[in-house]
């Protein structure tokens, strides 16, 4: 232990929990031969030092001490094997290199670890543990407490293979100068093999009873063999996701290897300044305290860091580009036209409610400024968002500009079309194309030209929409990803909507700026984002809200419905579909490629078709289906054709049909609370009471509290919050919707750190927009790795 702290530098360190306790559990071995010493953690490194070198000498002259005997009343010495593997070090490793370089990984191994994401070295560094398991109260038996998660150190008397039950087990008894206790390792017959009598060993676990005696049952353990570090007792120890067939022990092992071989080539990125002004640990000593702490300041101070970490690196993200963009003001300030605005409206078969006037004054009073309008329109599902995005594109066409819709998926951009034909279909139309409609509209000096862009169509036709695009002959491009790409020009841009917004990153967004004039941003959001965590995600925008349902609105009737009520569940969609209604029936969500997804999605289809719902009609749709057929499946369930439309999760977004009542949710375990909530907003839309059915074969505990809150709360934001509760905010968006990359570390409740990142994201960009002053080098370096990572989750 001296050694090592030398090597170190005399930090205290080198012992868990500090030499200190180290000193007092070998006083007995010790102090006839070093005398007293005084306390080592108050001294200075130096008098650490003088000491250190005067102890070893003495160590190493003294006689070598007896063998240590069953009997033997005090700890015993460190035993000799220690010797060997002292000072051995782990092998130079790199942070790229694959996980296949470190010991014990096999290529049964591989696969286990690359379910957990883990590939290369450095990700094993990444993988942080979820809790750790406080084994750091060492006590002797005497001292032991029933119930109380505990560490001892003891001598093994007797350790032997049995069968208990039907399984071979381990039976051991261990003892220290105090006692004896009993233990067990249920179904783990190789334990006995590896424990030899007279070994030392540390036990951590909770101690039981039986018959009066201190039971140990499948604790933790570790031979003292030497003087590596405990990995899996006497500690808090680290507990780290698992999947089957991986274990802790071997994780531990894992990850200890990982950080002893390449923990030193993780670099620094914060500069000084930053470190200095916000007291945050280095990121070395936070990644390896993360792991294996040396006690629960260390691991605070450590989650600390790297939760800051996560939410200033989004801060920077967001905030540079906030600034990149607004700085130079380029944007055009538009005229609001209200008369063109009124008549509008009185074409409409229903008035504005109170919330989207407001919401759309907010909006036209942005368009008039110079400054592009950056602005969050949340609604509840069904709230109306998309007429007031539509009347602020209508203002940027009567100023002769163009305007853009986009939405993540095809069949929603598709819908949006669709529904903007409605809504102008009092006017005199004519589709120029499958794809491109002319609307005569008065107040307008030529025909308002609308096109529709998706990813799927042929080369042909996008390249004549693009063309027709960039020549200013469309007025409004409505599209899916498609319209974000480097090769769709749009010149007189002047407002763009993102419906749906959390499925786009702060990458697209960003793209949608680049076209244009520094185009007004409206993006639109259905998936309520408590305002807890509307700074951290969207710290550049400026956010409005339809809090408001027009009027009329169904509250849909959710119910949880038992697996063996399964079939009461169809037989009331039949009853509804005998009232004239139609049902959504949302197929499980499977992990897997779209073609593992489609695959079941059809037979869940052949299956009611032919067996449940014989007398029906039903329809079909899935993301691999061709355009047209989906086109077509929809049209069929909008115009009453089929009775039933069977589904992957694509239906989540958009399809607006009056007369569907039922929402059948099958699989409802395996989807997000917002998830839920969107499906259900699908239904209710119409003067007819509406109903959203949960199925779930076997929801797990955490399962069965989401159905019961989906079940009793109709309100999205109520959900949210309750859902936050429940769990993380990763876990409530999920990593792919929610444009951001999982925060793993940081927590919602970490309200002071969220100030803290955006005030030091704030600091740095203001004195140094550009990240071009060399003490930032690393930094820019990092955040160009982080925002190239955010486009990827994106793709
Ligand atoms: P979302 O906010 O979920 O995108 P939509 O904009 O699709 O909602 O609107 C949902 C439905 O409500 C559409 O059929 C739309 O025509 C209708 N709608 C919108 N505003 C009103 C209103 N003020 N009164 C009645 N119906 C409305
Ligand atoms: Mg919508």
């Amino acid at each position: 232990m001296l050694a090592k702290e030398a090597a170190e530098g005399f930090l205290d360190k080198a012992v868990i929990g500090g030499l200190d306790s180290f000193l007092t559990r070998w006083e007995g071995e010790l102090k006839p031969v070093l005398g007293n010493y005084p306390s080592y953690s108050s001294r200075t490194p130096e008098e650490r030092k003088d000491w250190a070198k005067r102890a070893i000498d003495k160590i190493n002259a003294a006689p070598v001490p007896a063998a240590n005997g069953a009997t033997s009343a005090t700890p015993a010495k460190p035993s000799t094997p220690s010797r060997k593997t002292a000072g051995k070090l782990a092998a130079p490793i790199k942070l790229s290199d694959p996980v296949t370089v470190l010991r014990y990984v096999t290529d049964k191994t591989v696969p286990k670890l690359k379910r957990l994401g883990v590939e290369r070295v450095e990700d094993l560094i990444y993988l942080f543990p979820h809790r750790h398991s406080d084994y750091s109260k060492i006590r002797t038996v005497s001292e032991l407490k029933f119930g109380e998660e505990q560490t001892v150190v003891v001598n093994v008397w007797e350790a032997t293979e049995t069968q208990l039950g039907s399984k071979r087990s381990t039976q051991a008894v261990m003892g220290d100068d105090t006692g004896n206790v009993r233990v067990t390792w249920f179904n783990q017959p190789w334990v006995a093999r590896t424990l030899k009598v007279n070994d030392r060993i540390v036990l951590s676990g909770k101690a039981t009873a039986f018959r009066g005696a201190f039971v140990f049952e499948n604790p933790e353990y570790e031979v003292l063999a030497g003087q590596e570090d405990l990995l899996h007792t006497g500690r808090l120890v680290p507990v780290y996701p698992l999947v089957e067939g991986l274990y802790q022990r071997s994780l531990r092992g894992y990850v200890k290897q990982a950080l002893d071989g390449a923990l030193t080539h993780v670099g620094e990125y914060l500069p000084d300044s930053t470190r200095h002004r916000t007291g945050l640990s280095g990121i070395r000593n936070a990644i390896s305290g993360m792991h294996f702490p040396s006690g629960k300041e260390d691991l605070e101070s450590s989650r600390r860091r790297l939760a800051f970490d996560e939410l200033f690196m989004l801060q920077m993200a967001v905030m540079s580009r906030k600034q990149a963009w607004q700085v130079e003001e380029t944007g055009v300030a538009l005229k609001v036209d209200r008369e063109m605005l009124f008549a509008f409206q009185r074409s409409l078969p229903f008035n504005l409610t109170d919330a989207q006037a407001r919401v759309l004054n907010e909006v036209l009073g942005d368009i008039q400024s110079t400054k592009p309008m950056s602005r969050l329109l949340q609604g509840d599902v069904g709230s109306g968002k998309t007429v007031v995005a539509f009347m602020a594109l209508l203002m940027a066409v009567a100023n002769g500009y163009q305007g853009a819709l986009v939405a993540p998926t095809a069949i929603l951009a598709e819908q949006h079309f669709l529904s903007i034909r409605r809504m102008l279909s009092g006017k005199p139309t004519v589709a120029l194309s499958d794809n491109v409609i002319a609307v005569t509209y008065e107040g307008l000096p030529r025909p308002l030209v609308i096109g529709l862009l998706l990813g799927s169509l042929s080369q042909k036709v996008k390249r004549e929409i693009q063309q027709q695009a960039s020549s200013g002959e469309i007025d409004l491009v409505i599209g899916t990803h498609a319209v974000l790409q480097d090769s769709v020009a749009l010149p007189r841009l002047a407002i763009a909507v993102v419906d749906e917004q959390h499925r786009f990153g702060v990458m697209q967004r960003a793209a949608l700026r680049e076209k244009g004039t520094r185009p007004h941003l409206l993006a639109m959001s259905a998936t309520p984002i408590p305002r807890s965590l509307q700074l951290t995600l969207y710290g550049e925008l400026d956010v409005s809200a339809i809090d408001e349902m027009p009027p009329g609105r169904q509250r849909i009737r959710t119910r949880w419905v038992e697996p063996d009520r399964r079939q009461s569940a169809y037989n009331f969609i039949r009853a509804q579909v005998e009232l004239g209604r139609q049902a959504f029936v949302v197929c499980p969500f499977i992990e897997g490629s779209e073609a593992v997804q489609t695959r079941a999605a059809v037979e869940e289809y052949e299956r009611l078709s032919k067996q449940v719902f014989r007398e029906l009609k039903l329809g079909l749709l899935h993301g691999k289906m061709p355009l047209r057929e989906k086109a077509a499946a929809m049209e069929q369930f909008v115009q009453g054709k089929t009775n039933i439309l069977v589904s992957t999760p694509v239906v989540e977004v958009g399809i607006d049909v009056p007369n569907a009542t039922v929402m059948l949710i099958d699989g409802a375990d395996r989807f997000g609370l917002a998830q839920l909530h969107q499906f259900r907003g699908r239904v209710g839309r119409g003067k007819f009471e509406s109903y959203c059915l949960l199925l779930a074969d076997e929801p797990g505990e955490e399962a069965r509290k989401r159905l019961k809150l989906v079940e009793h709360l109709s309100d999205g934001f109520e959900l949210a919050e309750e859902d936050l509760k429940l769990r993380g905010p990763g876990d409530y968006l999920g990593t792919r919707q929610s444009g951001l990359p999982s925060l793993r570390v940081a927590k919602l409740s970490d309200q002071d750190i969220i100030a803290m990142a955006r005030a030091e994201a704030r600091h740095i960009l203001e004195s140094d927009p550009d990240l071009a002053r060399p003490e930032h080098a690393a930094l820019a370096q990092r955040l160009k790795a982080y925002e190239a990572g955010l486009t990827d989750e994106m793709s």
